[in-house]
């Protein structure tokens, strides 16, 4: 089978990206797909929980990991400009309490996910996350609506990808920094709307969801900032 194998010369490592639309409108898709890498802690912030994948060069770790990521909008973080952030940290909290507050993130297999029951042991399947998995419920781990989604989306998922909704398989989380809940507003001078000579750029700017399109809108702005020196 094609899989997870970086060891292979000629195949390399599998990489994939899937979608689903769900019944109660949310999208959830599979992101930063890393074959053969790890899943990394991430947190900026005192008990807060947050993961992200990574691989190195090699793509040879025993595990493949992907974010399922479900779409939101403004709408669901009303309020204030910094919302989004609160509605983050939220989560990242939350997920330190479930994770049993010592920094090991929460976790869930699979197959217990999709029956919403608690899960107690480790199957085929070891966790990458360090300093560790505390395997619990993760019913509560984020709002009702993405969990919903989750649960439809992984049995899809396994219809294009079969093993993918593998009952030993683990949910890691949270992966709460997909992309800057805030913007940074600014002009087709690339300057921030209300602070001239300030230009707002990449990803915690809100310009930016990757290495790639951090990099292009670094070009773009460098390339701006040159045009206004030039043009003074
Ligand atoms: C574990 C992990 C895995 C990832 N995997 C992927 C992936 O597979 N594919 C992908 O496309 N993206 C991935 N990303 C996201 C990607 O790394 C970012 O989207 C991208 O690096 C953003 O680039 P940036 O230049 O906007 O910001 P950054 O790369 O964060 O650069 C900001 C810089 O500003 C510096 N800085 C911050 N504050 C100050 C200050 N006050 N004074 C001076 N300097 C300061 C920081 O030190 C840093 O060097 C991953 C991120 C992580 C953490």
């Amino acid at each position: 089978m094609y899989g997870n194998n970086a060891g292979n010369p000629i195949l390399g490592a599998a990489d994939y990206k899937l979608v689903h639309h769900c019944k109660n409108g949310r999208s959830v898709y599979s992101f930063c797909m890393c074959p053969g890498g790890t899943v990394v802690a991430a947190t900026s912030e005192a008990e807060h929980v947050v993961t992200n994948g990574m691989s190195q060069y090699s793509r040879n770790e025993r595990n493949a990991n992907s974010g399922i990521v479900v779409g939101i909008t403004p709408d669901d973080y009303p309020g204030h400009p910094l919302a989004g952030i609160d509605y983050q940290r939220r989560l990242e909290a939350h997920a330190y309490v479930l994770g049993g507050k010592s920094y090991a993130a929460p976790g869930q297999l699979v197959g217990d996910f999709l029956a919403n029951r608690t899960s107690t042991t480790f199957g085929k399947v070891l966790p990458s996350y360090l300093p560790n998995v505390n395997l619990c419920n993760l019913d509560s781990a984020l709002p009702d609506y993405a969990i919903e989604a989750i649960r439809e989306a992984i049995p899809a998922f396994e219809l294009k990808i079969p093993g993918f909704a593998m009952a030993d398989a683990i949910l890691t989380g949270v992966e709460t920094r997909t992309s800057s809940p805030i913007r940074i507003k600014r002009n087709d001078q690339y300057q921030s709307i209300n602070t001239k000579g300030l230009y707002p750029a990449g990803e915690g700017a809100g310009y930016a969801g990757g290495i790639l399109s951090a990099a292009v809108d670094g070009i773009k702005v460098a390339e701006a900032v040159a045009l206004n020196i030039v043009g003074e």
